[in-house]
Formats: structure tokens, sequence, C-alpha cells
């Protein structure tokens, strides 16, 4: 049977992390969080922890070959997944022809790209009130929050004509009850 490999999409806050939850365990889903693998390495302080800090905390991408090569880990890892959820990545064109190529080369490409669309005001909103609780320090202030919609529209948002051009993007309301979105979600998946 072919490889549910599903890319969550959308901006800071539109949901990825937690409609994640719901799907890997509806599916059977490996997930795989740049974000999450990140902060892993930052807790656990290793090199690329340490060197990805800063561009963290400031809103800003690490550098391509860095995550690339974290999924790439995880991939392997994973052999017999069922499929993977990749979420939070890819954010550049280049990180998603590097998905592409690592896919394509074992015959199980993206079926899906699912693009969670939140209003921009909607967002910050999240973001803040997921900073009370998550120690995120990227979720602090206003600013680093609008920073990231900005790195979002400018360096990652192109994707969806990345995905467009393959026939995969499907745009999904990212607006509503936890129930709804999941609900929209595994309807788009099919
Ligand atoms: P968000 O909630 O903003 O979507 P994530 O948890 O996905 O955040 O990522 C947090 C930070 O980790 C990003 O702002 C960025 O610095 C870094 N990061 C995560 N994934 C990637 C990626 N694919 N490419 C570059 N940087 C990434």
């Amino acid at each position: 049977m072919s490889k549910l490999n599903i890319v969550l999409f959308g901006p800071p806050g539109a949901g990825k992390g937690t409609q994640s939850n719901f799907l890997i365990e509806k599916f059977n889903l490996v997930h795989l969080s740049t974000g999450d693998l990140l902060r892993a390495e930052l807790k656990a302080e290793t090199e690329l922890g340490l060197a990805a800090k800063e561009l963290m905390d400031n809103g800003e991408l690490v550098a391509d070959n860095i995550v690339i090569g974290m999924i790439r880990n995880m991939m392997e890892a994973h052999n017999e997944a069922p499929g993977f959820i990749f979420d939070g990545f890819p954010r550049t064109e280049a990180q998603a022809q590097a998905l592409d190529e690592m896919l394509n080369a074992k015959s199980e490409p993206i079926v899906a790209m699912l693009s969670l669309e939140v209003p921009e005001e909607e967002l910050v909103k999240r973001l803040l009130e997921r900073g009370k609780t998550s120690g995120r320090v990227d979720d602090q202030e206003e600013a680093t929050a609008r920073k990231r919609i900005v790195v979002y529209s400018r360096e990652t948002s192109p994707l969806k004509d990345y995905y467009k051009a393959q026939g995969k993007y499907k745009a999904i309301d990212g607006v509503g009850s936890l129930a709804d979105i999941t609900a929209r979600l595994v309807k788009a998946i099919g």
C-alpha cells in the first residue's frame, strides 16, 4: 500500500501541531515537526540546538541544510511508518525540493498539502495566548509573532504554488472548533 505522506501547512499559530495530534492517531502516522525537533535539540543543548537558538528566538528561519538533515534522519529511523505528517516543514522552496527528492527516491511522494487558512489577527491572538503557557521565547512578544508571520508570507507561503503545480494543494478553513477543523482535514485526506 502506498504511504500517506502529508504536508500540514499554514502560518505560525494556524493549529498544525494540535491538528497533527488528531491525524497521527487516526491514520497511525509519524509526526515530523521541525519546530519540535529543533526545540528538543535546544533543550538538550546540542551544538545544533545552540546554533539554532538565536534564529528561533528571533522568529527567523534555521538554515535549510540543518532542517533537511533532521528530516532525513527521522525518515530513515521510521522507515516502516505507514506515512508521515510533515509539520513546519518544508518552509522554503529548497526544503520542498529536497523533500520531493527524498520521497521520490522511495516512490513515496507527498499525497496532499493541506493548508490551514487563518487570518493574521487571529494568529497573533493565538500565539500570544500560547505564550502564556508554552514557555516559548518566540511566543512572548507581539513583534516576534508578527515577524514570524512576515517570514511565513515571504519565504513559506509561496510553496502553495509549488504544490498547486503538482495538484496537491488543498486549502482548509482553520477557524472554528477543533473538531470541525479536524473533520475538514479528514475529509480532504479522503
Ligand atoms: P510555529 O509555531 O511558528 O509554526 P515551529 O514550532 O514550527 O513554529 O518553529 C519554530 C521555529 O523553528 C521557527 O520560527 C524557525 O526558527 C525554526 N524552524 C522550524 N522549522 C523550520 C524549517 N523547516 N526551516 C527553518 N526553520 C525552521
